[in-house]
């Protein structure tokens, strides 16, 4: 069931429950009382299936960069404790934590002993050789710092004042016999560890770019006791023996940053208390009630977050395919790699440099160094021997599902992998043969409350992306991982590093339909806040059908993100033949262009953040979502209505990001261009026939190799004037032309 009351005005800092509603006290009880802290292992020789044997080389890469460079010059940011304690804490909540809490750290909390993870040494030697292909720059960097990080244990950190306090809840756990769970039994520790770990490490590096000392501790290597830092910071009491929550109950995972920056601390609880009746009864502003808390309380994992089953399947996508004729192309025909090699001309190329689009954002450039290092892990050797309980399709296809949605993917389709689903040649610019005939396609949520608080192109926007990309990379991972332990070959196609097209293989495994946006597949559940990623393998699974819930009807008779663009590259005009494939094409020149050098903030999602479809995922909001679905022709009402009830624009309660630019090699600063915060623009009547679009065709794509291929913008334009609508496609197709 939807939520009743929207979190509209609800600070981001104050997170999903109402912690605030609960009584605090200056002193924290049962603090020495705690017993010591016992290691979380990810290691199970005895069930050699376990989904936490796969979570291991994860854990180990996120504990070998938990400690890292600081960078010299300190950032400008507010001096008031309490502004960055409420900044770093809604930083923890964009990453999902259930609970964030700050104090200063007590000196009862050092551990004699700190807990090493062992597995990043038997990592380290794994890693040592290992090459990867990807355009994606400064990676060398980010590999050569975790080899090195990965040989040296980090240096004593006691003199770090302040920690923050992150808690990662359980789902509840599988029940005896249900489907899709043969791998999740006791991993619930080990998944909320990997979860915490990913946000504390990202947050660690964070802190550490705004040019404070920070390092990260999880259940696996920590330096501090973390229960009596989850004491101490008022997110559980220790009583009756058992660490606990009004809220969680004693079903959660903690980890910490600790630093030297001065934080502002929470109160410690008072002991003995029980969740209010708003939370009990759902009635309140927070995200979370008792009824809404686990998507899965009511749901079998393999059946994910959101009711999926309820979709109309088809044989077909929505959206004709040639798939005989579609024409493969290049990596090098990522416009991001185009950006870096020059094609786009010297601004593009300046600021894709050694990634510098997503280094001038302190939020974004936190996240990258796992992304990078992830690259790492995103192939491997199966084990020897096939698993003889795999020979089910339909039951490994089910054990998939619910481990991804265990572990917190969003959405998760299988499907096949069609050769045409491949790029021509890779990143070395050699040919690439397919090599996988089934792909899991998965979608990581942008997030709706801090899309509120966005423009769609700000200072945030590149830490949303990145944030989905580092938490597919994760995820997606692991599941990889899984299947190569039951003997099969996977490989993760991330945003970093990957050889397949994911648009055409989300359409085939169901994940949504095309949209007006372009490349971009909009979910019925999610809209078109979504970043993707796949595993593709030869693991036998049952595949999904593609879906149809109306939204070519919708698109058609809506162009607000057409409209909203600030660069105008979505067209306002109809679907078109690209390279096979049916889609409303929009012009990735310009896209590319502007968000690779967009001044007041760093990247665009604004098509994302602007879509009707877009929405909190309130039970008022179902009607909206059953007409778009069942009644076509109410689609320009709907898309009206939609604009007059303001949707899209920016809320102001939801901005809890600084807007941090790195000039230069210098410290991250206030943006020194105006900040992109912008409202609809309703009254802009935008007509097809007044833009002027450019297309880069098969034909048009660069040379396979890491050389400059300028783009020649008329042949682009005359090569959009020349598309030509699905029917009169084939229509010529009929007649051999
Ligand atoms: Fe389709 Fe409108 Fe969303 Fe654009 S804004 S993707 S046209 S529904």
């Amino acid at each position: 069931m939807g939520k009743l009351f929207s979190y509209r005005n609800r600070p981001v800092h104050l997170g999903p429950y109402p912690m605030e509603t609960l009584t605090r006290q200056a002193a924290p009880a049962g603090l020495n009382a705690l017993p010591a802290p016992v290691q979380i292992s990810f290691r199970r020789p005895d069930a050699p299936l376990s989904l936490v044997n796969a979570m291991r080389d994860y854990q180990a890469v996120l504990d070998a960069t938990r400690e890292g460079l600081v960078k010299k010059e300190r950032a400008e940011i507010p001096a008031s404790p309490q502004e960055r304690t409420d900044h770093l804490k809604a930083f923890g909540y964009f990453c999902d934590a259930s609970l964030a809490g700050a104090c200063a750290v007590p000196s009862g909390a050092w551990l004699e002993t700190p807990l090493v993870n062992a597995d990043v040494a038997a990592l380290a030697e794994t890693l040592r050789t290992k090459q990867t292909k990807t355009f994606a720059s400064g990676i060398d960097v980010v590999m050569a710092n975790l080899r090195e990080a990965m040989q040296a244990p980090p240096a004593d950190c006691r003199h770090h004042s302040h920690a923050l306090v992150f808690v990662y809840e359980f789902p509840r756990d599988p029940e005896a016999g249900e489907d899709g769970t043969d791998w999740l039994a006791d991993a619930q520790e080990q998944r909320a560890c990997l979860r915490a770990a990913e946000t504390v490490v990202t947050l660690a590096n964070y802190i550490r770019l705004l040019g404070w000392e920070a390092r990260a501790h999880t259940g696996a290597a920590t330096d501090v006791h973390l229960g009596q830092l989850a004491v101490q910071a008022g997110l559980a009491t220790y009583e009756d023996r058992i660490l606990t929550n009004p809220f969680l109950g004693s079903r959660f995972g903690i980890a910490a940053v600790t630093t030297t920056l001065e934080l502002a601390a929470d109160l410690p609880l008072a002991p003995g208390q029980a969740p209010g009746l708003k939370y009990r009864l759902g009635l309140g502003a927070h995200a979370k009630s008792a009824a809404s808390r686990d998507p899965y309380a009511k749901r079998r994992f393999m059946d994910g977050p959101h009711p999926f089953e309820t979709l109309k399947r088809v044989e077909d996508p929505t959206t004709y395919i040639d798939k005989v004729n579609v024409a493969r192309v290049p990596k090098r025909a990522d416009m991001f790699a185009r950006s870096l090699f020059g094609d786009l001309g010297k601004g593009p190329q300046e600021a894709a440099k050694n990634g510098n689009y997503v280094r001038k954002s302190s939020s974004a450039f936190a996240f990258r160094s796992s992304l990078a290092a992830f690259v790492l892990l995103q192939d491997g050797e199966p084990a020897p021997q096939v698993d003889p309980s795999t020979a089910d399709a339909a039951r490994n296809a089910a054990n998939i599902k619910a481990a991804a949605y265990f572990l917190g993917c969003d959405a998760v389709g299988i499907s096949r992998c069609p050769d045409w689903a491949y790029y021509s040649h890779d990143a070395a610019g050699d040919p690439l043969a397919p090599y996988h005939e089934n792909a899991i396609s998965i979608i990581i949520d942008q997030g709706h409350e801090t899309m509120e608080g966005a423009s769609g192109d700000d200072w945030i926007a590149c830490a949303q992306s990145m944030r989905a990309y580092l938490r597919f990379s994760l995820l997606g991972g692991v599941i990889a991982q899984q299947i190569r332990n039951l003997g099969y070959t996977a490989r993760v196609h991330s945003v970093m590093d990957g050889e397949v097209l994911q648009p055409p293989l989300l359409l085939l495994s169901g994940l949504g339909e095309v949209s007006r946006i372009g490349e971009v597949i909009l979910n019925p559940f999610l809209g078109p806040r979504l970043k993707s990623g796949a595993v593709t393998t030869n693991l036998p699974m049952t595949r999904d059908k593609p879906v149809d819930f109306g939204l070519q009807r919708f698109c058609e008779a809506c162009n607000k993100c057409a409209r909203e663009c600030p660069s105008g590259a979505i067209t306002a005009g109809p679907k078109l033949m690209f390279n096979g494939y049916e889609i409303w094409k929009s012009d990735s020149q310009k896209c590319t262009t502007y968000r690779v050098t967009v001044p007041g903030g760093a990247m665009c999602g604004r098509c994302m953040k602007t879509c009707p479809w877009n929405l909190e995922g309130l039970f008022a909001e179902a009607p909206f979502r059953w007409a778009a679905m069942n009644l076509p022709g109410s689609a320009p009402l709907l898309a009206k209505l939609d604009d007059a009830l303001g949707h899209g624009e920016v809320n102001t309660a939801k901005k809890w990001w600084w807007d941090l630019e790195m000039a230069e090699e210098g410290p991250y600063a206030p943006s020194r261009h105006p900040v992109n915060a912008r409202k609809l623009s309703k009254d802009l009547d935008l007509k097809y026939e007044d833009q002027t679009l450019a297309v880069y065709p098969a034909p048009l794509a660069p040379p396979p190799y890491a050389w400059p291929a300028p783009m020649d913008r008329e042949a682009g334009i005359a090569a959009y004037q020349a598309m030509i609508p699905a029917a009169e496609h084939k229509r010529r197709r009929a007649q051999g032309l």
